[in-house]
């Protein structure tokens, strides 16, 4: 047996229960199999694949917190630090009713990936709760995030752990997690990002995910003679990553005509009005048939259904495992041309296989949505420093960072005969940085 299938066999034996965290080791073992093929006795000598695939350590922990009728209620807590060859632990926080041990092992595991693309020096790490933050009054969520860090701030620090946002985890909790910090540490310091800018907050922050997998689209589209302007786009989700991914798309001369939530779509045949999705998601915290309610012209859709709509390309931007094989039989006969995540993982496997094989552009967000933790990283140096940079200096080197991740992976797909296949150019580009790192640093 080669050695990329001992170790898939084993991680697939001893994860029987985590079937997001098989999804993801499977992919990125099989894009890395033609580099490790190569080399596998240096590789198989060091245990590379199985410290890879192993997190340094996982911090779970109880969290209770009181509701605004005196009720006590307990939450699940965790830390999964999961590399940090290359620099800090960093990847955000959830806060998700569906959080469990593997959801978070599959996210760190991507971070460890994603955060190696940016080219930044930021090791892979993700946390969060079962909490769910929908429908909790600012009290209640503030009394939770306090106790979250009462917890947390053991493992944390600007050198050691740098956690930020992710679902469910916003400005609001970024703020009253790093309050509680400072109070029990007495430390000032860059220990999480996403802060307010006030308080050492970087412009374009909240902005970066979305913006940079337009960014990086464009690149994409670029090195494949096709481009944006013009283009009909369908995006799913409605919090920080559609939103401002469809504001660049339609800065960008893109008509944006869906967005979607829990409990329903959007298709609005005018363009998402970006500005009426903000008052709705970000200032009333709203579902979307307020959007409805205030755009007559929208079709309002109850349950999903977002990539049943004819469009260009597509921009899956909620969470995983969003767009499934129908969905990507419904994307292809409608003819689209392109489909970037702007989640994690929001393409299934099969999905993925089905899109590459139809001849549709596809890059994963461990590329694509990797400029919300670029960004971090880019707080991170300013509060080094202890400056502040201007939204003009932050943006471009926003634009640069996403450029580049398209062309380090084209690249890299190029160089091992699968052109185009960038799953694998990501996948091999972050594990050549990560992998080298390991091993120049000994066993550990
Ligand atoms: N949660 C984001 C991600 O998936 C951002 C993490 C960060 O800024 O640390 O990459």
């Amino acid at each position: 047996m080669s050695y990329v299938d001992e170790v898939l066999a084993s991680v697939r034996e001893k994860n029987t229960d985590q079937p997001e965290f098989i999804q993801a080791v499977t992919e990125v073992l099989e894009s890395i199999r033609p580099v490790v093929d190569a080399s596998e006795k240096k590789y198989r000598d060091a245990a590379l694949l199985e410290r890879l695939v192993e997190p340094d350590r996982v911090i779970m922990f109880r969290v209770p917190w009181t509701d605004d009728a005196g009720k006590v209620h307990v939450q699940r807590g965790f830390r999964v630090q999961f590399n940090n060859a290359i620099g800090p632990y960093k990847g955000g926080l959830r806060f998700h009713p569906s959080v469990y041990i593997g959801i978070l092992k599959f996210l760190g595991f991507e971070q460890v990936f994603k955060n190696a693309l940016t080219t930044l020096p930021i090791g892979g790490a993700k946390g969060g709760s079962d909490f769910d933050p929908h429908g909790k009054s600012d009290a209640e969520v503030m009394r939770f995030c306090q106790s979250f860090m009462t917890e947390l701030y053991k493992y944390v620090g600007a050198d050691i752990d740098v956690p930020a946002g992710d679902i469910g985890v916003g400005g609001r909790e970024v703020g009253y997690l790093f309050g509680q910090y400072k109070r029990i540490t007495g430390s000032y310091e860059g220990m999480l990002t996403g802060k307010g800018l006030t308080f050492g907050g970087s412009l374009i922050r909240t902005q970066a995910t979305g913006y940079g997998l337009l960014y990086h689209t464009e690149e994409i589209l670029r090195l494949n003679g096709q481009t944006l302007a013009g283009k009909t786009v369908s995006v799913s989700g409605a919090g920080n990553v559609a939103i401002y991914a469809a504001e660049k798309a339609e800065q960008l001369g893109a008509k944006v005509v869906t967005v979607s939530d829990s409990t329903g779509w959007i298709y609005d045949p005018d363009g998402i009005d970006v500005a009426l999705l903000k008052e709705v998601k970000e200032v009333r915290r709203a579902r979307l048939t307020e959007y409805k309610a205030k755009k007559p012209n929208a079709v309002y859709h109850e349950g999903r259904g977002v990539w049943t709509v004819k469009v260009d390309y597509a921009f899956p931007c909620a969470t995983q495992n969003e767009l499934n094989l129908d969905d990507a039989k419904a994307l292809v006969s409608n003819g689209c041309q392109g489909v970037f995540e702007g989640a994690n993982m929001p393409t299934t496997a099969e999905a993925t296989k089905y899109l590459q094989e139809n001849g549709v552009l596809f890059t994963p967000g461990k590329a694509s949505n990797a400029g919300g933790v670029a960004t971090s990283a880019l707080e991170m140096s300013q509060n080094s420093e202890r400056l502040s940079w201007t939204e003009e200096e932050v943006d471009s080197r926003l634009k640069s960072i996403m450029t580049g991740i398209a062309d380090t992976i084209d690249a890299a797909a190029r160089k091992y005969g699968m052109p185009g296949n960038y799953v694998a150019g990501a996948n091999i580009a972050g594990f050549e940085k990560v992998a080298e790192a390991m091993l120049a640093q000994g066993v550990y």
